[in-house]
């Protein structure tokens, strides 16, 4: 039978980890803070910056939460996160995307000082990973990387491959299992024959963003499937892009949606909020 990747367990066990830690950071004088800026009020933004602000007060934490306007200018925002980049009490600074369109993305992120880019979004972030140097690492993938070392699945001399590319997710995840001395495979809209490709693999990430796109006729038997996707059907139930049910049987390991790898992002933010202040106080 397969085994069914508990990402809520192993956040919770990361979380609780972490306050240990920061209990015994404050001791220390340390006192770990996290600036959470959101513009506009996008529903789902407001859920997830509410849900990082609960992560960060359980940890203990501290969460500045900057909420500005729809109409902020991207002036506006690159002068506060110019002020949060210089404030010495502030470790972690996080700008909830998308933001609204008159802003432009790209600008934002790099305004970011990459020794406060917990989201590891920062071009000195994602080039400090490719060549080994110490830096923040997206979220997502970091986080799976923990939830197949925490599943006991062995990284090392695997056929590793990963659906999608994306700069936060497919990309990262393929460095992160280079990293672990996977033999890593990247697809994305323009591989052929993915299902063979697919069928290689030891260890299977998917994110594509298709909903139960990937069946059992893309899965190796005995292999461990990551599935990263995560979609809202009409009836409000989640699924991934891993047709669950019918993988489930062939493979050795696999992430139910939901439960799987989504409570992962925030443990991982929070980790990575702790690395940030530790790494400042030195
Ligand atoms: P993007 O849309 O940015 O990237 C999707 C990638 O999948 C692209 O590289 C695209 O290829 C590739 N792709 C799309 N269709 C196919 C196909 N039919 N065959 C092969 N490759 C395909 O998505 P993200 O990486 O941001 O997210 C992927 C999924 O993960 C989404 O469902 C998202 O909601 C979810 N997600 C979940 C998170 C979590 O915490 N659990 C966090 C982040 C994302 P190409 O580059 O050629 O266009």
């Amino acid at each position: 039978m397969a085994l069914r990747i508990d990402g809520k367990k192993i956040s919770s066990d990361i979380k609780e980890e972490l306050k240990e830690k920061v209990a015994a950071m404050k001791e220390d004088g340390i006192f770990p803070c996290l600036a959470v800026i959101q513009v506009g009020n996008d529903p789902a933004s407001t859920v997830y910056v509410g849900n990082k602000k609960k992560a960060c007060a359980y940890i203990g934490i501290e969460s500045k939460a900057f909420e500005l306007p729809e109409e902020t200018t991207q002036e506006e925002l690159l002068a506060l996160i110019e002020k949060l980049n210089e404030d010495d009490s502030v470790h972690g600074i996080l700008v909830q995307l998308p933001i609204p369109a008159h802003m432009d993305e790209k600008e934002v992120i790099h305004a970011i000082s990459p020794k406060k880019d917990v989201d590891g979004f920062h071009p000195q972030s994602v080039g400090a990973l490719s060549i080994g140097e110490p830096g923040f690492v997206s979220c997502t993938p970091a986080g799976i990387i923990q939830l197949l070392k925490r599943s006991g699945i062995e990284i090392e001399g695997k056929e590793c491959v990963v659906v999608g590319r994306s700069n936060i997710v497919g990309k990262p995840m393929a460095m992160l299992l280079l990293r672990e001395n996977g033999t890593v495979t990247i697809c994305h809209s323009r591989t052929k024959d993915l299902r063979e490709v697919c069928k290689r693999a030891d260890i299977l990430v998917a994110a594509i963003g298709k909903p139960k796109f990937f069946d059992e006729t893309y899965v190796k038997d005995g292999a461990a499937v990551i599935d990263v996707g995560i979609h809202r059907n009409a009836d409000g139930k989640l699924c991934g892009d891993v047709d669950y049910d019918k993988v489930v049987d062939k493979v050795s390991a696999i992430t139910p949606v939901p439960g799987g790898v989504g409570p992962m992002t925030i443990a991982m933010l929070m980790n990575n909020c702790v690395e940030a202040a530790l790494r400042l106080s030195e």
